[in-house]
């Protein structure tokens, strides 16, 4: 045995004490802050067994039965399991599970049905839609020639009447549905009718609320999307990762667009995370969780507007509440910085026909995925929306003591609500 081989078996406190004292601090990081993250969640210690493996050492471009290198073996069993079980949980014919994350996954459907220059249909980034929606910073907005619908001012709202004008008069190829910042039901019917009267292929991208479908708190897009991108690791709690559901008629050319289209070879641990989390999302337990997103998102809606803040639409349909600050006299910026100095991490965000600029905007986004996931009910709701009004307060008063007490308060708090994966020593 060779030194060199000895250094490879020595575990990572040994190998890394910097990157190893990292790791375990941001762990410590996440167990004592109320994440409000839209985007985050905490998976579970299953998910995170099955992402550090060996199963990283091995390339498997290709398919399943149809792969560039040999050995095979053990891969495509794990990688049709996975494919099995979302077709299974989404009720799909047909699922990629290769994206290497939500963008690439997009930018695979803009490859299996558009050529550069061609027009694509999708929400405006300020107004709640996703970059690769053919936003004009976006690779997806620098080649295609995208047109984008937003909200009503006074509803906070998708008008469909709207999309189907702009779908009429520009006649996209692609249309995309969903978004980031979305705090209401989407209309999957009602834009697959848009489609079909334009001729273009629907995509809903249900990335944020992939876990909400799976778990029956919001209306499933198959039967009405010919194409659904999504990722895998925010409401649907699993790795970092994506996949492309579709009808049987657009498989070919959704897993060509994929690979060799787009990507070299798949990332078989996340693979084989995402099988795990998609287990784990067919359990009844998760059904329970799902639903408790969502009421946990109308509790802490109802805690904020009572304290007088303004939301976007009024309130909640899913696991997303956008607050306009305007009122509160503070712009969305510090907001977001005193409140992570409080204990409580979420992002600034853009509101519908904000008047202040994309890096300091004014509005937060706020989810309920993560705190849920660790246990936390409608009864703990008001008292985060009170800590929420308190630090925005003490934020705009310049009170840096107020904002240190509240993150002691919650600090304690969160003590009640271990987090998978981490544990104080
Ligand atoms: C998060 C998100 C994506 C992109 O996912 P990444 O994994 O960050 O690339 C795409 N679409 C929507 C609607 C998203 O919310």
């Amino acid at each position: 045995m060779t030194d060199a081989y000895t250094e490879l078996t020595a575990d990572l406190a040994s190998v890394d004490p910097q990157i190893e004292r990292l790791i375990d601090a941001e762990g410590r990081r996440q167990s004592e802050k109320i994440r409000l993250i839209a985007s985050e969640n905490y998976v579970s210690e299953a998910v995170l067994e099955a992402t550090g493996t060996l199963l990283t050492n091995k390339y498997s471009e290709g398919y399943a039965g149809r792969r560039y290198y040999e050995g095979q073996q053990v891969i495509d069993q794990v990688e049709e399991i996975a494919v099995q079980r979302a077709k299974t949980l989404f009720g799909a014919d047909h699922a990629n599970v290769q994206p290497y994350s939500g963008s690439p996954a997009n930018l695979a459907v803009y490859l299996a049905f558009l050529k550069p220059g061609d027009t694509v249909m999708g929400m405006g980034l300020p107004m709640g839609g996703h970059l690769t929606h053919g936003w004009s910073v976006s690779a997806t907005g620098k080649w295609f020639n995208a047109v984008h619908y937003g909200v009503g001012k006074e509803s906070g709202r998708v008008d469909l009447d709207e999309v189907a004008q702009l779908a009429a008069e520009h006649k996209p190829k692609l249309i995309f549905c969903g978004g980031t910042a979305i705090p209401r039901t989407v209309d999957f019917a009602g834009f697959a009718q848009i489609a079909k009267d334009n001729d273009a292929v629907l995509v809903a991208d249900i990335a944020h609320i992939a876990g909400l479908v799976a778990g029956g708190a919001h209306p499933s897009p198959i039967g009405h999307a010919e194409v659904v991108t999504t990722t895998t690791h925010k409401t649907l709690r699993g790795p970092r990762g994506a996949m492309i559901l579709s009808n049987a008629e657009h498989a070919k050319a959704i897993d060509k667009a994929v690979f060799p289209g787009l990507q070299g070879g798949p990332h078989n641990h996340t693979t084989a995370a995402i099988a795990v989390a998609l287990k784990e999302a067919a359990q009844e337990t998760f059904k329970t969780y799902a639903h408790q997103i969502v009421a946990n998102a109308k509790a802490l809606a109802e805690g904020l507007s009572s304290r007088g803040f303004d939301l976007v639409s009024g309130g909640t349909d899913n696991h997303l509440i956008l607050a306009d600050l305007t009122k509160k006299d503070i712009g969305g910026k510090p907001a977001a910085k005193a409140l992570d100095r409080a204990g409580i991490e979420l992002n600034f965000n853009t509101v519908p026909y904000d008047t202040r600029k994309p890096f300091d905007p004014s509005g937060l986004r706020i989810g309920t995925s993560a705190v849920t996931t660790r246990g936390m009910g409608t009864q703990d709701m008001d008292k985060i929306a009170e800590w929420i009004d308190r630090a925005v307060l003490a934020a705009r008063d310049e009170k840096e003591d107020a904002l240190d007490a509240i993150a002691g308060e919650v600090r304690e708090f969160c003590g009640s609500f271990p987090i998978p994966g981490w544990h104080a020593n």
